[in-house]
């Protein structure tokens, strides 16, 4: 596999913004000594709690959860990748064992598989 490298710095540039999106609505734990992320629940006006600031922030920790799911899902996706590179496999699709196409991996570095098996 060609341009390993191009792909790579691809994967960290947004696995780092991932991150940085991440942590501005929750925090990283350790789960089994495996990375997680959990959404923070949020404090929008802690001076002045009443019923519809309440509702605001259910509603607001509702959508962090939403966000942090697929954040989350894109972010494994991105570990997987770089762990590929990292054995040497990288850009081959998981399902039929082909080379996967490079403006397929340049639209989604992170693909796990050739067009025919997405
Ligand atoms: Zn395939």
């Amino acid at each position: 596999m060609k341009n390993v490298e191009e792909f790579k710095k691809q994967l960290e540039n947004e696995k780092r913004e991932l991150e940085k999106t991440l942590g501005s609505i929750g925090h990283k734990t350790k789960v089994g000594g495996k990375e997680d992320w959990v959404p923070s629940y949020p404090d929008l006006n802690p001076m002045q709690s009443d019923k519809s600031e309440m509702a605001d922030e259910v509603e607001e920790f509702e959508n962090r959860i939403g966000i942090e799911g697929k954040l989350e899902e894109r972010l494994d996706d991105i570990h997987a990748a770089l762990k590929r590179i990292e054995d040497g496999t990288y850009g081959i699709c998981e399902e039929g064992g082909e080379q996967i196409e490079p403006e397929r991996l340049r639209a989604n570095p992170a693909a796990r598989t050739c067009i025919q098996h997405a």
